[in-house]
């Protein structure tokens, strides 16, 4: 038998890792704090627990999720088989059963003899094991802790709101303008005006707009400092003009200052994605698309992440880590799941099934894998560790892959062929990694 490695949090992260160390003859001890301990979101047993919708989106190739299922499928991923082994109809999206799927992830885990599962918190970390924290958004007060003095007290993020993300091709360019507020240097970013009559027609729609229900863990004391714009636009029809809104200083390309303004600021290098400046909401997704929509230059714009609101604890990514999830400063810990600076259930797992596969060949003295931003998953273990001092969690989307040489104008056409170029470059990464190297 090979090394002894730790895996923090059995999880979706935790448990693919195990999967993917124990398969390759290492020891692992994978440390479970349910049941003596369950975070707020967390209710069985079981490991690789889905806490919340029981969707893994859309498995089209026309789609990000698709293309990184398909992606993980190739690189053997455990917990997407047994996902679709524990399938319920739901159109394109792979959906699960909940229980049933967790039942089943603990079951082939538990086949291994090499899998210690050990039902524990934990508390503190030994920088000469090699461990993959793997403990989520809500991993435990105590390992938190630990956590944040690992990295330095600013290193750890509590995150508990976030603003919707648009696909920068989508923006109606034309409705528009790019000057910086009073002419001062570069502007970074887009202006999206809008008039009295549909400034006062929006305010409207956003406080009266759906919202989602708060479960009893994400207490309002999480929210200080990062109020939704709906809460925000509640407290009068002239809040946001004088917030995050607001026009002083911005001149359109007549010269005039408009009544309310958006901004939207550049999410990525490439400028393909960008985010609703002050725009953390908690309203639910359809609401979003709708009320946003209204902004006239989002008329058409394509939401590649929604906002959302819940506790969420991530690692500054950039700064503390490698694109294969190990500490820049102690190279035998790795971090993986949304604390490493992805998000959602597949982006999770693709994670663990990258820590795991780079914990191995380093145990082995071999050398990191480079996947590049022709893959889905290449373009998020890059994303998570390129700096960028406005770091947020991360999912799948084609606006962080390197842009195709040619322009192809069907949009559709456009997103499968991500896709299909995605999965060639994945089968070569996979036969390289067969073939030992
Ligand atoms: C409320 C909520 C709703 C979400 N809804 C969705 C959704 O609908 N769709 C989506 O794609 N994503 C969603 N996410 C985001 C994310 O995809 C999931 O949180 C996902 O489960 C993250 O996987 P993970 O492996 O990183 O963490 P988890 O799956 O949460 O696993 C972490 C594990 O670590 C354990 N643990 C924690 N601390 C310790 C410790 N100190 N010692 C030992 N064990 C510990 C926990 O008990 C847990 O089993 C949601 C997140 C939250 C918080």
């Amino acid at each position: 038998m090979k090394t002894r490695i730790r895996i923090i949090g059995g999880g979706l992260a935790g448990s693919e890792a195990s999967y993917q160390l124990a398969k390759r003859g290492y020891e692992v001890e994978l440390y479970e704090m349910k049941p003596h301990k369950f975070s707020p979101a967390h209710h069985n047993d079981n490991l690789a627990e889905v806490v919340c919708s029981n969707s893994f989106k859309s498995s089209l190739l026309s789609t990000a999720s698709g293309a990184l299922k398909a992606e993980l499928n190739i690189l053997d991923c455990l917990l997407l088989k047994v996902a679709e082994k524990c399938s319920v109809p739901a159109g394109s999206a792979l959906a699960v059963d909940r229980e049933l799927f967790s039942k089943a992830v603990t079951k082939e885990l538990e086949k291994f003899d090499n899998i210690k599962i050990i039902r524990e918190e934990i508390t503190t970390i030994d920088t000469s094991v090699p461990t993959i924290i793997a403990t989520g958004p809500l991993t435990s007060d105590s390992l938190s802790k630990e956590i944040a003095k690992l990295l330095g007290e600013e290193g750890l993020y509590f995150f508990d709101a976030s603003a919707p993300i648009v696909d920068a091709g989508t923006i109606n360019m034309e409705k528009t303008f790019t000057t910086s507020r009073y002419q001062k240097g570069e502007s970074d970013y887009i202006n999206c005006p809008m008039d009295k009559d549909t400034y006062y027609a929006f305010i409207e729609e956003l406080t009266n707009a759906q919202r989602v229900e708060l479960h009893d863990f994400e207490g309002t004391e999480v929210f200080e400092g990062c109020m939704p714009v709906e809460v925000m636009a509640s407290r009068g029809k002239d809040t946001l003009r004088y917030g995050p809104l607001r026009p002083v200083g911005l001149l359109d390309n007549d010269g005039k200052r408009p009544f309310a303004v958006v901004q939207l600021r550049r999410e990525n290098l490439e400028g393909e994605l960008y985010n609703l400046v002050g725009f953390q909401t908690n309203l639910t997704y359809p609401e979003q698309k709708r009320v946003f929509s209204m902004i006239p230059a989002l008329e058409n714009a394509e939401f590649v992440k929604y906002g959302v609101m819940h506790r969420n604890t991530y690692i500054n990514a950039p700064k503390h880590l490698n694109s294969d999830f190990s500490m820049k400063k102690y190279d035998k810990i790795f971090f993986a799941g949304q604390i490493s600076g992805v998000e959602g259930y597949v982006e999770s797992i693709m994670s663990g099934l990258i820590a795991g596969i780079s914990m191995a060949r380093k145990l082995e003295g071999k050398e990191k894998i480079y996947f590049n931003n022709l893959t889905i998953t290449g373009a998020l273990c890059n994303y998570i560790s390129t700096e960028n001092v406005d770091f947020q969690p991360m999912n799948a989307n084609f606006g962080i892959l390197t842009p195709h040489n040619e322009l192809i104008k069907d949009k559709q056409k456009r997103k499968e062929e991500y896709s299909k170029r995605a999965i060639e470059e994945m089968a070569k990464i996979k036969e390289a990694i067969d073939n030992g190297n």
